[in-house]
């Protein structure tokens, strides 16, 4: 969120005008009174275009600031709730202009966007007039030293007047870039303010959770009440977990597997409904990962059976390092570890166990005679058939 991002441009010395933050008007009135009466008041929500939406208000005073704020609280932009906004001095803006630095994965880079013409959407302008969008190449091992800086603001068209500031600016975000390990660190508007001052009024970054290790300090920023319940019990059991809005449970192992065994789901799906579009769909994405023991299936079958538009569980397993023996042991395990805990397994299950071992995973789970547990000896017939009991049932 803007007031998160301009925490973190403020660890790392990014000029930017301080606000507060509010979470009902009267704090908001609070807040005005305290910030010199004329604010905007600004929804806090991790969504672009707030401006657009109406969640970005002038207010003269602090009465007002206080209506605007019981306007925007509550307000849903883009599916999300405002809980808070944040209150800035109402400073007054000459020029709007776009800066970010992010991952360039393709070119396996990164990438500083910058242009005279911001506030707007840079999509927008990259469509309209694009030219005026410069885009830089950043080299991440030398980064961006003064030389680096100068020439991105050359790239961009700064005001020469303003173009020392800039490039202490551009020197500043490149450290909250690679300090906080971000993959985005984006300012739109980058205000020129009265007096020709350069300002972040905006800020968004997002950071690489591959690099949590390191930041023990952004845990405060994650949102968990956004997360779905049954993703955020994924996370507690290490889970590779996507949940999706279908009707089929996902279970596989090494994400290019589960990857393919969603699309032949999807057209398995689709064959079924003769392509109308409105075919059963896969529920989730679930990578149970190489080494598959008994517990990891068991929390993986919870994690998916719990989700209560699974009406049929696809578990698709090759078996490599980990044996097909020892998935199949993995899932008769599973099905008692859950009777233990009280979740009996009441949904169809469609097993295809295929690779090392195969005979032997056959077996076993044949032996087992697992209530409602169907053996499909090929990927395709088996999403075909957990695309029929989805639908059926
Ligand atoms: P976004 O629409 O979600 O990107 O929200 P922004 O923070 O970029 O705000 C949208 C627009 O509101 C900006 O482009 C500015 O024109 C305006 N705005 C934001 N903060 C201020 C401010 O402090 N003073 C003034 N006068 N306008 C502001
Ligand atoms: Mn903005």
């Amino acid at each position: 969120m803007e007031y998160q991002a301009k925490e973190l441009f403020a660890k790392h010395n990014v000029p930017l005008t301080a606000g507060t933050v509010a979470e009902t008007p009267e704090e908001a009135r609070a807040a005005a009174e305290a910030l010199g009466g004329r604010v905007v008041v600004k929804a806090q929500v991790k969504a672009g275009g707030r401006g657009k939406a109406g969640g970005v208000k002038l207010a003269a005073d602090p009465d007002e600031a206080a209506s605007k704020a019981a306007e925007i609280l509550g307000m849903d932009i883009k599916g999300h709730t405002v809980r808070r906004v944040l209150v800035v001095p109402a400073v007054d803006i000459a020029e709007e202009y776009y800066f970010s630095f992010l991952v360039d994965r393709a070119n396996r880079s990164y990438l500083c966007i910058a242009s005279v013409e911001g506030g707007v959407e840079i999509e927008e302008v990259a469509r309209t007039n694009p030219d005026a969008v410069a885009t830089v190449p950043v080299d991440p091992v030398t980064g961006v030293d003064e030389a680096k800086a100068r020439e991105i603001v050359a790239a961009a068209k700064f005001p020469a007047e303003l173009a020392d500031q800039a490039v202490d600016m551009v020197g500043k975000l490149w450290n909250c870039f690679v300090g906080e390990d971000a993959t985005l660190v984006e300012v739109n508007p980058l205000g020129r303010l009265s007096g020709n001052r350069l300002d972040a009024l905006d800020g968004k970054v997002s950071v690489d959770e591959n690099a949590d290790f390191r930041h023990s300090e952004h845990e405060k920023y994650a949102d968990r009440s956004a997360d779905d319940p049954l993703e955020a019990a994924a996370k507690e059991k290490n889970l590779n977990y996507v949940k999706l809005d279908g009707a089929v449970g996902i279970i596989g192992n090494g994400a290019g597997l589960v990857m393919s065994t969603l699309d032949v789901v999807a057209y398995a799906g689709d064959a079924l409904s003769s392509g109308d579009g409105g075919g059963v769909k896969p529920a989730n994405f679930l990578d149970i990962g190489g080494g598959a023991s008994a517990e990891v299936m068991a929390n993986g079958l919870e994690i998916v059976l719990g989700d209560a538009g699974v009406k049929a569980v696809f578990v698709n397993v090759f078996g490599g390092i980990t044996a097909c023996d020892e998935v199949a042991n993995g899932i008769v395990s599973a099905f008692r570890l859950l009777a233990e805990r009280g979740d009996r397994v009441t949904k169809p299950l469609v097993v295809r166990l295929d690779g090392n071992n195969a005979d032997e995973g056959h077996r076993i789970l044949d032996e087992a005679n697992l209530s409602g547990v169907e053996r499909v000896d090929t990927m395709d017939g088996a999403a075909r058939r957990a695309a029929e009991l989805a639908a059926a049932n």
